[in-house]
């Protein structure tokens, strides 16, 4: 966009020097722009005017362009080419490339500068190249505001701001300047008349997160629940937004609604390989009130947990339900840890199941009401975008306080290595 003028400047030289010198023209093979015929990189009058030239006999066009000046494709170098590599250069050179100068995104989006470039029929031959610098971000991690993923789109990486510069084959450049923020993102997911609220806040110093692995290829929904009695969707940030972690979910869930702390085109390290590789999954949390005694839930009073259980057995059919319609997944494909594990494709947990057979819940009673829920239409709102370091933490349970569960219970039962690996 910027060059524009300059390349007005550019046409106009090159066409006194075709009248007043001739020669040969140096060729870049690699470049064949159909009407550039001097192959200087871009198609103007210059090329128009060594095509009539080239009619008259005074000078002669490199063998190895004529089928490019043959613009009408008649098979012969006439004056009609050379009107319509006159008409081409206008509609060729002139328009701007479409390209904004600012974006802003959050953390962990993803994103490609290709939706961005609108661009004239006549170009269809130019291809783009975008650059970067490595600028470092201030969050204090030492990583890049920007990095490429391993499926080519851009991660939205670290707080900070870079210029982005697109220079297209035929010279034009265009710059935009991309920041990136730490963003707590509340939203209204609907399923039908279901609503869900998801706050969604992007672990950026958990290791999972660091790795900038994306799914290639998705094959289902992991359910899982925590183990971890009493500990609520919001507290889990605080503690897994570390280095060092060898565990890392994307989304946590209870009662009241849904935390999502992973992008859901990232890896995470919740069941071990090969499940990690190509499923997104999330975490119930189980209620407070019981105790896992040498893995076995002691103290669980059903009838008192039934009114927990109930909300967030709803709330994890209609969360569900929208993952799998926003990423065309059946409800077959939904799959409990515990049942990973058995297909041979996860660490040996026996999460849910082992809490859902309590309430006289299974698997397939799960993805029953996932189908019937997916009937309906899905939708995601954003509510509110407000920056910020530390998620607020809304649970009226006090973790820290509580016998239930203990912070040494959370890492111990979530310490393990296989979950990564
Ligand atoms: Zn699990």
């Amino acid at each position: 966009m910027k060059k524009q003028n300059k390349f007005k400047h550019i046409a106009a030289g090159l066409l006194a020097l075709a009248c007043l010198t001739a020669g040969t023209f140096s060729a870049k093979a690699e470049n064949v722009l159909p009407g550039d015929i001097n192959h200087d990189g871009t198609v103007n009058t210059a090329d128009s005017v060594l095509v009539l030239r080239h009619i008259a006999e005074l000078e002669k066009i490199n063998d190895e362009y004529l089928t490019l000046a043959d613009m009408n494709g008649d098979g012969e170098i006439t004056t009609a080419d050379a009107v319509e590599i006159l008409v081409y250069s206008t509609t060729y050179n002139q328009p701007s490339i479409s390209f904004p100068t600012e974006l802003t995104y959050s953390c962990g989006d993803r994103f490609a500068f290709e939706d961005y470039i609108e661009l004239p029929s006549s170009y269809k031959d130019i291809t783009f190249e975008y650059t970067f610098p490595k600028v470092i971000s201030s969050d204090g991690t030492g990583m890049p505001v920007l990095e490429y993923t391993n499926t080519g789109k851009i991660k939205a990486f670290h707080p900070g701001t870079v210029t982005v510069t697109a220079t297209a084959s035929n010279g034009l450049e265009a710059e935009c300047v991309v920041t990136v923020e730490d963003n707590i993102t509340v939203s209204n997911i609907s399923v039908g008349a279901n609503n869900l609220q998801v706050t969604k806040h992007i672990m950026t110093k958990n290791d999972a997160y660091n790795e900038t692995d994306d799914f290639t290829n998705l094959d289902g929904i992991i359910i899982h629940s925590t183990a971890t009695p009493g500990v609520s969707a919001d507290i889990w940030y605080n503690s897994w937004n570390r280095p060092n972690t060898n565990v890392a979910v994307h989304s946590f869930l209870d009662d009241k609604g849904v935390y999502q702390y992973l992008p859901f085109e990232q890896i995470a390290w919740h069941a071990g390989k090969p499940c990690n590789q190509s499923y997104i999954d999330f975490e119930i949390c189980e209620p407070a009130g019981f105790r896992y005694v040498n893995n076995v839930i002691t103290g669980y009073d059903v009838a008192a947990q039934q009114a927990y259980f109930n909300k967030i057995w709803k709330n994890a059919t209609v969360y569900t339900a929208y993952l799998c319609t926003t990423y065309g997944l059946s409800a077959d494909t939904i799959l409990s840890h515990a049942e990973a594990a058995k297909k041979g494709i996860a660490t040996n947990h026996g999460d849910p199941d082992h809490w859902f057979k309590l309430h006289n819940k299974t698997m397939d009673d799960f993805r029953k009401d996932v189908a019937a829920l997916m009937e309906n239409p899905v939708s995601l709102d954003v509510i509110s975008v407000t920056s910020g370091t530390q998620i607020p933490q809304t649970s009226d349970y006090d973790f820290f306080s509580s016998n239930d569960a203990t912070p040494f219970d959370m890492f111990k039962v979530w310490g393990d290595e296989s979950l990564r690996y």
